[in-house]
């Protein structure tokens, strides 16, 4: 038997050539191919009479070979061979090019099961290069379930199902972690059929419990894990804030707050004289005021004696926020200070030694604070903005500088409430659903390829307007490379065709991280007309003088991931607008799209998304600092999602503690599960 944690390479018919091929899948070890599951199946296991195959589909039939195959030489590497089929329903032609196992295999007169796709022009139908196999072989490409896996360029479907199914015949799948009381409850697989029933189910149905199973699996795990952390949480102490007098800090701001703020900053003050440490996540749509909600926060914790750490994901970010956050908080007599990897060594050192010192008050800065070299004197609140770039560790490691802080994590992507009680089960919540008044919706519309002409005439007024415009070019199936490439043939063709004399800019995900700042810092500075991108702008930056987003082939994204971009633009008093490009030709497409254009509301656009598109999207690659959910990739449903996180909540409350196998190989899985998470970061 071989062990989980064996390479690959030790299947036959692995090399190291193949082996690099399934490391760009970041496959490596047994235990990574057991657990690349498929995309998608294929229904191979009905046999249709010839007579009643579809036209342009796949699928299987049996029957008689007619005529021994004929071999035409057509040119030199072009032999096509014809050979006539039939069953009881019909007859048919099948042509194999430069296939001798077919001319050589396919007898006269004997019978063969065959899967291929039925075409038809003014001829008549045929098919071309179908799979055969004899009616007694044992089914492989036939009569089966067939896996379709997530595939990279150079690797077969068929080579990942070999591999798959020896290392399924040599080792044992993953150890069982569901309780068997849970899995009766919830009517799940045991973990070792479904590892074999994901990749080699006997029925589209047996496929769909396995399926069902390894979300289940997988959300258990991931919810036991915040069950634990919240569990650990409430066994802390944390200072206690004696005073929660805002009145001062009501008097500064130059507006007064929507009674949504107002809300969050009540919980968050009820949560800071509680004596538990504070954990709580604050999520409101793109310029619903989160700033300000943070800077109370922080306000109560420096007025009651400890200091206060803000990061934020960018360096650009940070110094927006320490360019308000002083505006407002320095007259009150808060001390403020910055710390951001680019600044020199000789300013960090500065910074560093008032921060331990407690000269400072409140600090704002990037990753820099994680450094072991930033020394908190007294750190009572930690908080973290645009929490989903993020993880459980990073904050953890902040939080790890002060004795057991406050947390306040605030994110700007809106999650229906059901799915966020589930993704952040170790958080409480607060939810600003309110945007400041006088706030004017971005005009959306739906446009297609007519529409050209007008789309360019509309960004040269802006322009000349001297406003700015983001062009977003959309993902290309996943494929990093090609989404680069797509922006940059757009931004190309732009600056040549379209506007030869405006300034077009480029960013994408695979520029380094100070370069992607410096496009950033130079758009927002104003230093070019246009910026095309990727959806790397997909995170927080201001740049008030943008007023046009113009979305390329719009039915390429989630709704949810649209109205991040949306975000972008209408941060500043001109008025706003986003035309998203399209042409497809989907009803339901076109209906999703016409309803986006009609609202401005986040959290009603989330709702609609989850709706639709299921809570897949909201688990999707992107989104780092999450755990890396294997099977999220596929569709789900959120009774499932439901379901675990109440076992996995039973689980920790009546059996946390147990020695038992399964409970010991859940607590490993969980180390597992948090630390992928960290591993997707920057
Ligand atoms: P986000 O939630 O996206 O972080 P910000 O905190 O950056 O939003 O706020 C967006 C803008 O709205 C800022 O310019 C801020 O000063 C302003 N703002 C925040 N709260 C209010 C309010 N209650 N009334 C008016 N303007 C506000
Ligand atoms: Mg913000």
């Amino acid at each position: 038997m071989a062990k989980l944690t064996d390479p690959i390479t030790i299947l036959s018919g692995i090399g190291p050539a193949k082996a690099k091929l399934f490391a760009a899948l970041n496959i490596h070890t047994l235990e990574d191919l057991i657990c690349h599951f498929p995309r998608a199946y294929e229904d191979r296991t009905r046999l249709v009479p010839i007579g009643e195959l579809d036209q342009d589909r796949y699928a299987c039939f049996r029957a008689t070979v007619m005529s021994t195959p004929k071999i035409a030489h057509v040119r030199k590497g072009l032999d096509i061979a014809k050979v006539q089929v039939a069953d009881y329903s019909g007859r048919l032609t099948l042509t194999f090019f430069n296939n001798k196992y077919a001319v050589q295999n396919l007898a006269y007169g004997k019978e063969y099961i065959f899967y291929g796709m039925l075409v038809g022009d003014y001829v008549g139908y045929s098919m071309t290069n179908p799979v055969f196999e004899a009616i007694d072989s044992i089914p492989v490409a036939t009569r089966r379930v067939m896996p379709i896996y997530p595939l990279t360029a150079g690797l077969s479907n068929a080579a990942v199902v070999k591999a798959v199914h020896q290392a399924l015949a040599i080792c044992d799948p993953p150890d069982e972690i569901i309780p068997e009381p849970v899995r009766q409850k919830y009517g799940i697989l045991p973990a070792d059929r479904a590892y074999f029933a994901i990749h080699q189910p006997a029925s589209m149905q047996e496929a769909e419990l396995a399926k069902k199973r390894l979300i289940f699996e997988e959300f258990f795990v991931f919810s036991a894990g915040l069950s634990l952390m919240r569990a650990s949480r409430t066994q802390k102490k944390a200072t206690i804030c004696k005073s929660t007098d805002l009145s001062d800090f009501y008097h500064a701001l130059p507006f007064s707050l929507t009674s949504a703020q107002k809300r969050a900053i009540d919980e968050i003050s009820a949560d800071l004289t509680r004596g538990t440490p504070m954990n709580r996540l604050v999520q409101g749509d793109v310029g619903s005021g989160k700033t300000m909600v943070a800077a109370a926060a922080a306000y109560l914790s420096v007025k009651n004696g400890h200091q206060a750490a803000l990061m934020v994901p960018t360096e650009i970010l940070a110094e927006q926020h320490f360019d308000s956050l002083t505006r407002l908080l320095a007259p009150l007599g808060l001390r403020l200070c910055l710390l951001t990897g680019s600044m020199s060594i000789k300013q960090k050192k500065l910074a560093r030694e008032a921060i331990a010192a407690a000269e400072v008050d409140l600090v704002i800065g990037t990753h820099a604070l994680l450094s072991d070299a930033t020394v908190f004197s007294d750190l009572g609140l930690v908080i973290t903005d645009e929490q989903h770039r993020f993880g459980v560790a990073q904050r953890s490691r902040l939080s790890a500088k002060g004795s057991d802080p406050h947390l306040l994590v605030m994110s700007a992507t809106p999650i229906p409430r059901t799915l966020a009680l589930l993704l952040y089960g170790d958080l409480d919540l607060s939810i600003i659903d309110e945007l400041p008044p006088g706030r004017e919706n971005v005009d959306t519309f739906l446009v297609d390829e007519s529409y050209r002409a007008r789309i360019n005439s509309f960004i040269r007024r802006h322009a000349e307007e001297h406003h700015q415009c983001f062009v977003v070019c959309p993902a290309v199936e996943e494929n990093d490379d090609l989404d680069i490439k797509a922006a940059e043939v757009w931004a190309e063709t732009l600056q040549k065709k379209a506007f030869p004399d405006l300034r077009v800019a480029l960013l994408h995900g695979q520029m380094k991280g100070a370069q992607k700042e410096g496009i950033m810092r130079d758009f927002a500075a104003g230093n070019a007309d246009i910026l095309v991108a990727t959806t790397v702008i997909e995170v927080g930056v201001d740049v008030p003088n943008a007023t046009l987003m113009v979305i390329e082939d719009a039915d390429r994204f989630g709704l949810s991931q649209l109205h991040q971009l949306r975000g972008r633009v209408g941060r500043g008093s001109a008025k706003s607008y986003c035309i998203l490009t399209s042409s497809t030709k989907n009803d339901q497409t076109l209906q999703r799209l016409k309803a986006f254009c009609k609202t401005n509301d986040g959290f009603r656009i989330a709702e609609e998304d989850l709706r639709l598109r299921g809570p897949g999207d909201f688990f999707g690659s992107r989104q780092s600092g999450m755990p890396v959910f294997r099977v999220a990739s596929m569709n789900f449903d959120l009774p499932t999602l439901k379901a675990a996180q109440e076992a996995s909540v039973f689980w920790i409350e009546t059996l946390g503690t147990s020695e038992t196998k399964e409970a010991n190989a859940l607590r490993v899985r969980i180390a597992e599960l948090f630390r992928r998470a960290e591993g997707t970061m920057n």
